[in-house]
């Protein structure tokens, strides 16, 4: 009896042949937009101690309460795949002392993550974002690069239908005192909140707002803003990103229940979503954490940045043109005695940056044509017996079938003449 074959693990998904393209490019355009803006990369490891996550994504969040994989090593060592990407660098950043190499630190990453959530279309357990944290400044001007650093990656890979989502949730003292005012406000409906809201209530009000509980967003209606409870400096401060916005010609529009329901989270907040996706429509949420240094033990230092979902932003892009890793030219080789002028040929003309293929099942002539044209190859070189005693090839031209014939010692540098 037949083996029952090994699947892949639900909520995880392979990247294909045919895919990968899309993934390639997309990843040149962050760097090269990473470059222009002047971020440089960061990479950390795949996992860390748990501790990290606990202490810098917050245990009352989902992630941490219900979604991350976690065991404890052959060493009684804690330890989690990384949920979450801005805790990392915050632990990096402060591990190689980098506020004291220098003042301003702008850093990008490009990554995967891992969460225990349910899959559906657009929410993986396996996935991967990209996203940039700037630390040291705590002016506008930093929001406002940070907001066009992720617009301008999108901008940059044609997409359309974005919206720029945009909201302070204040600094600490303004947070304190909303919430206060969630509390008064809910507590006539305490008894119609969910258990986990019920607990939310107490713990962290904030993240109430999150709720995707319809009855629970109707009874959520009518909360004051958290603009009510902002500070003079935090109305200064986004009043300021707005015009700073403007300037570089963003548009926005004001999202007043957009929170981060963490405590070291202050002041700006975005998230910006596309119209060319269903129910999972956010591609990237970001936000300003002057706390999140200081709770992870460094010296307090300023923080903002962002996190986007690459697995969305592909699906928001649609079908990616699958040319440009294919094959330029193809190599037929007919006969046993012409395999090793094969071999060689093909190693010099890789050399010379020349995409190519050859047959390595010795099928007959029609079959590697056939080959030849399922590859996309533009050019196919025929060798036989016959070519090889008169020392000249074939050299097809497959878009308009004109075929020359040239002297194989010449064949490289012909072929690096040729348009492809
Ligand atoms: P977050 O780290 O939760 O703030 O998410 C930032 C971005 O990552 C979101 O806007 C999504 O584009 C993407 N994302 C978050 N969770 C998932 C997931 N489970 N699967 C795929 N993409 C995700």
């Amino acid at each position: 009896m037949a083996k029952e074959t090994i699947q892949s693990i639900k909520g995880t998904k392979d990247i294909l042949p045919d895919q990968s393209h899309g993934w390639q490019a997309l990843k040149v355009i962050i760097r090269s937009t990473m470059n222009n803006y002047g971020y440089k990369e960061i990479r950390t490891p795949a996992f860390e101690r748990t501790e990290l996550f606990s202490r810098g994504v917050g245990e009352e969040t989902d992630i941490v309460s219900k979604e991350m994989y976690s065991w404890t090593d052959q060493g009684g060592e804690k330890l989690t795949l990384k949920p979450d990407l801005t805790a990392p660098v915050v632990r990096a950043f402060i591990q190689h002392n980098f506020r004291e190499q220098s003042p301003i630190n702008k850093l990008y990453y490009i990554d995967t993550l891992f969460r225990r959530e349910r899959p559906q279309k657009g929410r993986y357990r396996q996935f991967h974002q990209f996203g940039i944290e700037a630390f040291g400044s705590e002016n506008p001007e930093i929001d406002a690069e940070v907001i066009a650093v992720a617009l301008a990656v999108l901008n940059n890979l044609g997409l359309e239908g974005l919206t720029l989502k945009l909201n302070s949730i204040g600094s600490p003292e303004c947070r304190s005192l909303y919430r206060k005012t969630i509390r008064s406000y809910l507590k006539p409906y305490l008894n119609d909140l969910s258990g986990i809201s019920q607990r939310r209530f107490e713990k962290n009000p904030l993240r109430i707002l999150d709720t995707k509980i319809p009855h629970e967003i109707e009874i959520l209606n009518d909360i004051p803003n958290v603009s009510d409870s902002w500070t003079p400096e935090d109305k200064a401060h986004f009043e300021e990103l707005k015009s700073l916005l403007d300037a570089m010609d963003i548009q926005y529009s004001l999202a007043p229940r957009l929170v981060r329901g963490l405590d070291y989270y202050t002041r700006t907040t975005f998230e910006i979503t596309s119209s060319a996706l269903g129910a999972q429509d956010a591609l990237c949420g970001g936000g300003r954490y002057d706390g999140l240094v200081k709770t992870l033990g460094g010296k307090a230092t300023p923080g903002i940045g962002f996190a986007a979902g690459m697995e969305r932003i592909l699906l928001a892009m649609g079908n990616f043109d699958s040319n440009i890793n294919n094959t330029q030219l193809y190599i037929v080789g007919l006969g046993d005695t012409v395999r090793p002028v094969v071999v060689k040929l093909a190693e010099d003309l890789r050399q010379n940056n020349i995409r190519t293929n050859f047959d390595s099942l010795r099928r007959s002539l029609k079959a590697q044509m056939r080959e030849a044209n399922k590859a996309g190859a533009r050019y196919a070189i025929l060798i036989g017996d016959q070519e090889l005693e008169s020392g000249e090839a074939e050299l097809k031209d497959l878009s308009t079938g004109d075929q020359e014939k040239i002297a194989l010692d010449k064949l490289v540098d012909h072929i690096n003449s040729l348009s492809f």
